[in-house]
């Protein structure tokens, strides 16, 4: 569904990310962990379409998405949650969530908006709070929930459990896995290694821009490297 070859980027002529590969299938739930600054949150730019590629190549469903624009890819289906969640605060949930389904029909719409309260049903218990007034947790399963109003195929979520409690990460992650069982493709951030390796099929680990390791979570969880350097074990 979407392939990294060889990419490079940066800002300016700054080069922050050197040809890095990655893949996403179909179905899958993968995670991008590694140390502050290593290059994911830069990885997902690139991907979303907000920053050129200096040189390699992104396809998604095969084709080249060099000069897409981000909202051309999201109504494409490729839609990305930024860290700082970026929500419309004097706005209610319910109208933060019917922004993101610009892309949808009133039907789908309407659909969609059952579902996320379904996933998220706090969301639906205050659906006329204005979003400034959520503590971070629910700020994030509302950004998570405006982006799946577009109706995304691949889902990028960049550090969803920042600013939150081991066990609320861990209610957060569940939803992340639920959404990926409905077969929404998922690549997802993470600076929280554990938790993210227990979840995704596979995984990356990045340093310095680099990708360095590779493969499944429960094996990269158990990778001597992986376990010294990011697990703290
Ligand atoms: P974090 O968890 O801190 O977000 P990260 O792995 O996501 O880490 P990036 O945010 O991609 O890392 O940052 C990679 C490098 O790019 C860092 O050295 C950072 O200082 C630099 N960088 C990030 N954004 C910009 C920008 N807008 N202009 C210049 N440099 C930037």
């Amino acid at each position: 569904m979407l392939t990294l070859e060889k990419l490079c980027a940066g800002y300016g002529r700054m080069r922050i990310l050197h040809e890095v590969d990655l893949h996403v299938g179909a179905g899958e739930l993968v995670a991008l962990v590694g140390a502050n600054g290593a290059g994911k949150t830069t990885t997902l730019r690139g991907i979303c379409g907000q920053l050129a590629p200096q040189s390699g190549r992104i396809t998604f469903d095969g084709a080249d998405t060099a000069g897409r624009r981000p909202d051309v890819l999201v109504r494409d289906g490729l839609v990305h949650v930024p860290e700082d969640r970026a929500l419309f605060g004097t706005l209610t949930v319910e109208e933060n969530l019917r922004m993101g389904a610009w892309t949808a029909s009133a039907d789908a719409a309407r659909t969609r908006l059952e579902q996320v309260y379904e996933l998220f049903p706090i969301l639906a218990e205050r659906r006329d709070q204005v979003a400034q007034t959520f503590s971070g947790g629910q700020q994030q399963m509302l950004a998570i929930g405006r982006a799946l109003m577009a109706g995304p195929r691949l889902l990028l979520l960049d550090e969803p459990s920042t600013g939150l409690s081991p066990k609320l990460t861990w209610t957060m992650l569940d939803a992340v896995r639920e959404i990926r069982d409905t077969g929404v493709s998922v690549l997802l951030v993470e600076q929280n290694a554990k938790q993210a390796l227990a979840i995704a099929d596979r995984a990356y680990v990045m340093e310095s821009g680099s990708v360095v390791l590779s493969g499944g979570g429960a094996e990269l969880a158990d990778d001597e490297r992986v376990r010294k350097a990011y697990l703290g074990l």
